[in-house]
């Protein structure tokens, strides 16, 4: 199988975050619309939402079928792209559809396609980036990629439910080995056996990790670490017209801020965690990048600012 680097290496970059993730054409349907074939993926999201505050590098797969546009729109962004591999064959694809509430949704189809053979391989410039985000992919090629990494100040890792339940040892041993994990409410619920966030964080706080980060969709997000806890309710949206990736544009957003920081403090998690919800309202409001792609670094301080005025206590 013929493997390429989407870049040549002539100019490598060594990017302050590296992403791994999903990269999928997705297929969406919410109460109001349909979208056929739109770039989606986890990778994408992430990248995207860290792309407004620091220089991030894709490590991904896609195939021969990607679209040169789609590729054109990441560097748009900005995104090194020495990390995103493309095999020949077609690339991920992932369909779904919302209920009425847009909070939950049923997934119609999942063809894995590339993605199942796919190997993620740090390009060397890669190895020594201090700030890592594990996406939302197997637990066994999350390990694969923190294993080529060279000496990194902080990692991230994302889950989901398919995981949790179908590899759960595995998910544990990463889990013991990053800095920040971060999951929504149902699956920290699944991952621990306990009803309560709070005592659901406790436990997965001894798996090994610094700090647990649990998101709460619209009701906002949770901050657990030794030192207690912080929370913040979500960016209040009159429209959400596509909940998609809403978890990874907030992960993206959290760790390009961390990075652009260059501080791990309880401070900076904070500050982290307001600039991932406000880059995860901006993404909700319309479907794939499509919102991300016309706002600037302004516009999500001037949310920033307005968010900050609605969360003060005298
Ligand atoms: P989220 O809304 O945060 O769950 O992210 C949705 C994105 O994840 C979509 O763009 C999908 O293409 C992608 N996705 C769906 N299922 C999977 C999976 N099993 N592994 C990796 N990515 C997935």
């Amino acid at each position: 199988m013929a493997v390429e680097s989407s870049e040549s290496n002539k100019n490598s970059i060594k990017p302050d975050l590296v992403v791994v993730g999903s990269v999928a054409i997705d297929t969406i349907e919410t109460p109001y619309d349909k979208r056929e074939s739109i770039l989606g993926g986890s990778a994408s999201f992430s990248c995207a939402g860290a792309s407004f505050f620091t220089q991030v590098g894709m490590v991904g797969v896609v195939g021969s079928d990607f679209p040169e546009s789609y590729t054109d729109l990441y560097r748009r962004f900005n995104i090194d792209l020495e990390g995103l591999q493309t095999v020949e064959g077609e690339t991920f694809r992932w369909s779904g559809v919302y209920r009425k509430n847009m909070d939950e949704r049923d997934t119609l189809s999942t063809d894995l396609n590339v993605f199942a053979d796919f190997s993620p391989e740090l390009p060397t410039a890669y190895r020594s980036s201090p700030y890592l985000f594990l996406g939302n992919i197997g637990p066994d090629l999350q390990m694969h990629v923190l294993d080529q990494m060279d000496d990194t100040r902080f990692v991230v890792l994302d889950t989901m439910d398919l995981w949790i339940e179908n590899a759960r040892e595995d998910l544990r041993k990463v889990i013991g080995r990053v800095d920040l994990l971060t999951l929504n409410e149902s699956e920290a619920r699944n991952l621990t056996g306990e009803h309560s966030l709070p005592a659901a964080a406790a436990k997965l706080l001894e798996l090994g990790p610094r700090y647990v980060l649990i998101k709460k969709g619209e009701h906002g997000s949770m901050l657990y670490s030794e030192n207690g806890v912080f929370i913040l309710p979500a960016y209040p949206l009159e429209v959400v017209n596509d909940p998609t990736g809403a978890g990874d544009a907030f992960a993206g957003g959290f760790m390009g801020s961390l990075t652009e920081m260059g501080r791990t403090d309880d401070e900076a998690m904070r500050i982290a965690i307001m600039h991932g919800s406000v880059v995860a309202s901006f993404a909700v409001e319309a479907f794939s990048l499509e919102r991300l792609e016309n706002i600037s670094r302004d516009d999500i301080e001037n949310r920033v600012n307005r968010f900050r005025e609605m969360v003060r206590i005298p």
